[in-house]
């Protein structure tokens, strides 16, 4: 999918507007929730943080970003948080169990290392199950979904059955790892399944493409396809 940039189309409550901004080489995607408070979902690894803060700017014209949600702590989401903290001027969020690691900048834990990089530390702030995203109108709710790591969260609007899964689900039911530290493969089956029972129609994952339609068939297919892997 291109990216798409829909200026001056506000959200209302039952119909969020979702900038999906493909992510280049191993950055994940890129969300733009807007609203009243507009919300950056996931950063990549910072290579070109750059490029996406012009494509942001140039959505929410002259709208300032009210914080930026990581959907776990991964290089690939979290490399460039730090640095779009600053050029955004916003905070940022992630799970809980993920903010010493961050705020410590530990390369280990977030896989920095195996991108041959460095986690710039980032202070951030916790988040945890059944918070609310209040972008304005929208809201979206927390769901702690580990598995792919402890401190996945997927975000979700039900009146528009909208989910940003992060890695725990892609695109044709792509499986997420759980080998990496902290993944748990049970955890993700389970996490699966409570994504797959509700019910999704949008998805915008945390790589590949998004879904518009339908979207709840491809976790199902994914779920089946994780289970028929096993654990390892
Ligand atoms: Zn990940």
């Amino acid at each position: 999918m291109s990216e798409r940039c829909l200026p001056g189309i506000m959200a209302e409550e039952d119909s969020p507007v979702v900038h999906f901004l493909p992510g280049r080489g191993y950055d994940s995607n890129i969300m733009v929730l807007d609203g009243e408070r507009p919300v950056v979902v996931d950063t990549g690894t910072g290579t070109v943080f750059e490029h996406y803060c012009e494509r942001i700017e140039k959505i929410l014209e002259g709208r300032s970003v009210d914080r930026i949600v990581l959907t776990h702590r991964h290089f690939d989401h979290s490399g460039g948080a730090a640095a779009m903290a600053r050029r955004l001027d916003a905070p940022v969020y992630v799970h809980e169990w993920a903010v010493d690691i961050l705020r410590k900048g530990e390369g280990e834990m977030t896989g920095a290392w195996l991108f041959g990089a460095t986690q710039e530390p980032v202070d951030a702030e916790p988040l945890e199950e059944g918070d609310e995203i209040d972008v304005g109108p929208v809201r979206y709710q927390v769901l702690s979904t580990p598995g792919h790591a402890p401190d996945s969260i997927a975000l979700w609007h039900e009146p528009s059955r909208t989910l940003i899964p992060g890695d725990t689900v892609y695109a044709e039911g792509g499986i997420g790892r759980w080998d990496l530290k902290g993944g748990d493969y049970d955890q993700l089956v389970a996490s699966r399944e409570r994504l797959a029972d509700l019910d999704a129609d949008i998805r915008y994952p945390g790589h590949g493409p998004a879904v518009e339609g339908g979207a709840a068939d491809h976790i199902r297919m994914g779920l089946k396809m994780v289970r028929m892997y096993g654990g390892g």
